[in-house]
């Protein structure tokens, strides 16, 4: 981890205390309340629960603080994504994203932006330059992408996307502001399911929008207003408290993986396996100049939809479950989900288990696959 990252990491902890009264408990109150007391005019204050809470402003102050930048929560990664496109898109519009990112993102463009007269193109990641980007008001990338872990580089496209007076969206769910520094590479506005890594216990789902342009943040904060799709005050709260071990838990899960995916690689009965951390993997270069840290998700095929269920059923500390980022380390057959993918592929998602541990399972239900 980079020194700036390291000082983030140990300001994070003591965020607070600088405002602290004598008496003031340490850890975050929660404040479950819909409305304030509030004579007078009313600014300057919170008055009700749909503009602002105490409990939202904390979480915001220390994500603001990762992402160095103002950031405006919601109650999903969705929920993050659809006040993006539905406070700066208007009819007429037309919109790039990834091909091979979260599905749920186009399946928002194809059902709820389309008939609002807002078009969109899809392109791969791997080859997301190629074609230029004239004639689009919004380009949006995921990178790595979710399940393949390829990867496009984000301050190229970045410079072309700003030739053509077009906004850049980066999807950092998969790496969090500690893996992965979007707006430092150029990027207009950081979008993150803090649903995954960031709250990491798998108990709430969240989102965020970063952004350095004040124009987006206020825009993006009316929708949320105006819109209401806002978070719950107890599920910010277990997002703040999730947030104080982000560092700890992302450095685990990325460490762990590194060693867990060079084993992998070497067993008889995986092939395809892809992580960013492996020389050789297509997206290692690029990675190794972009992202501060490879990432926790791991993706490979077995032989068949029969072994790749088999592997996750047999394995006693992976979870057979969606999602990722979180303690536990969790699997998947992308397949059933929809994603482009043969029927064994499987994405793994390294929890922060005891890595020996958790390589000795894997490893115990992959030699029981039979040839
Ligand atoms: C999970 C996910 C989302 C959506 O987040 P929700 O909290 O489920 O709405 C968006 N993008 C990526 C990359 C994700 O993994």
């Amino acid at each position: 981890m980079s020194e700036t990252a390291k000082s983030r990491a140990a300001a994070l902890a003591h965020l607070r205390s600088s405002d602290f009264a004598r008496g003031d408990p340490i850890p975050l109150p929660l404040t479950m309340a819909s409305t304030f007391h509030a004579p007078g005019d009313s600014a300057g204050f919170d008055q009700y629960g749909r503009f602002s809470n105490p409990t939202w402003r904390a979480v915001e102050h220390a994500l603001g603080h990762l992402e160095d930048a103002p950031c405006v929560i919601f109650p999903s990664g969705m929920g993050a994504i659809s006040a993006v496109f539905f406070a700066l898109l208007k009819s007429g519009d037309r919109i790039l994203l990834p091909s091979d990112g979260y599905h749920a993102t186009r399946a928002l463009a194809e059902r709820f932006l389309k008939p609002l007269g807002i078009a969109h193109d899809t392109r791969p990641t791997p080859t997301f330059l190629d074609g230029g980007f004239e004639g689009y008001r919004l380009v949006f990338v995921e990178s790595p992408s979710n399940p393949r872990l390829d990867i496009c580089d984000i301050a190229a496209v970045a410079d072309a996307v700003h030739k053509q007076g077009a906004i850049f969206v980066v999807d950092n769910t998969t790496m969090t502001p500690f893996g992965q520094r979007p707006l430092d590479l150029g990027a207009d506005i950081v979008v993150s399911a803090d649903t995954k890594a960031i709250n990491g216990h798998s108990d709430v789902l969240f989102g965020h929008v970063a952004s350095r342009n004040p124009d987006i943040v206020a825009k993006v904060k009316d929708w949320r207003e105006t819109a209401g799709g806002i978070p719950g005050p107890f599920e910010a709260w277990l997002v703040h408290r999730g947030l104080e071990t982000l560092e700890v838990r992302f450095d685990r899960m990325c460490s762990s993986a590194e060693t867990i995916a060079r084993r992998l690689k070497d067993h008889r009965a995986v092939s395809g396996l892809r992580f960013p951390g492996l020389e050789g993997d297509p997206s290692h270069n690029l990675a190794r100049a972009q992202m501060e840290r490879f990432g926790f998700l791991i993706s490979f095929e077995l032989a068949s939809e029969e072994q790749a269920e088999a592997f996750i059923d047999n394995c006693a500390l992976v979870e057979s479950a969606t999602s990722f980022g979180s303690t536990h380390t969790s699997a998947e057959r992308r397949s059933k989900r929809g994603d482009a993918v043969p029927p064994g592929f499987v994405r793994l998602a390294i929890g922060c288990e005891p890595v020996e541990e958790l390589w000795q399972a894997i490893k115990g239900s992959l030699d029981h696959l039979g040839a």
